[in-house]
């Protein structure tokens, strides 16, 4: 049997990784995982039990620490802490605010990667995050990257009704000593800014059913 493919969508803060992930899983048969909700929910799951997310050493022990599974629902990839999926406490500005520092943390991206790389059971993928093309599946031969500019991305939040600073989110994803948010060796950039999301997945579906095709 052919090892499952795995598509990696890697970008910076609302250029449309999870609207074009979901459109390409939906596309191809593949499941969607969305690596910055499980990000999130150990930043929510830090708040919730008072765990200074500013203290890697205590967000590390959170991590250990914390009961959860995996479980595949309807195409989607979701990380259940105690039986529970949150998911719009997750979504939250204080959330928001809060997961950057608890990503930074070694640890945390080392038990995030072994979860993400497990995800492989359930079948193809199509996982977004900021790290998926240049540490979780680098070895994967379907690498993108998007973005857009800071004034689409922020107007695109502001519609989703959580507005954020997004460029010091950036900022921090990018200048982590662990994984940092970059563009992946061979990944084919897309700037989407005036693109509908309908054109932006439809370049990634075109791209790898061609190299499906081929290979
Ligand atoms: O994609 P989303 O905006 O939900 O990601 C939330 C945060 O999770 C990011 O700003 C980043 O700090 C972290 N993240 C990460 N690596 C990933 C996915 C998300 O560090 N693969």
């Amino acid at each position: 049997m052919n090892p499952p493919i795995v598509i990696a969508i890697d970008g910076t803060s609302a250029s449309g990784k999870s609207t074009n992930a979901k459109l390409v899983a939906r596309a191809l048969g593949y499941v969607y995982v969305d690596t910055g909700a499980m990000y999130r929910t150990l930043a929510w799951h830090c708040l919730r039990h008072r765990v200074d997310v500013e203290d890697p050493k205590a967000v590390a022990a959170a991590c250990r620490r914390w009961n959860t599974s995996l479980e595949c629902v309807d195409g989607r990839v979701r990380l259940l802490v105690d039986g529970y999926c949150p998911e719009p406490e997750i979504r939250t500005a204080e959330t928001s605010a809060a997961v950057p520092h608890v990503a930074a943390v070694p640890k945390v991206r080392e038990w995030m990667k072994k979860r993400q790389r497990e995800c492989v059971r359930f079948g193809n993928l199509v996982m977004e995050g900021r790290d998926i093309g240049t540490h979780v599946f680098p070895e994967t031969d379907y690498k993108f990257y998007l973005d857009a500019s800071l004034h689409e991305r922020t107007k695109r939040r502001h519609a989703d009704g959580v507005p954020e600073d997004l460029a010091s989110r950036d900022q921090r994803d990018s200048q982590r000593a662990a994984a940092p948010l970059m563009i992946a060796l061979g990944a084919r950039v897309i700037n989407n800014s005036e693109m509908t999301a309908e054109q932006t997945s439809g370049l990634i579906i075109e791209e790898v059913r061609q190299r499906l095709g081929g290979s």
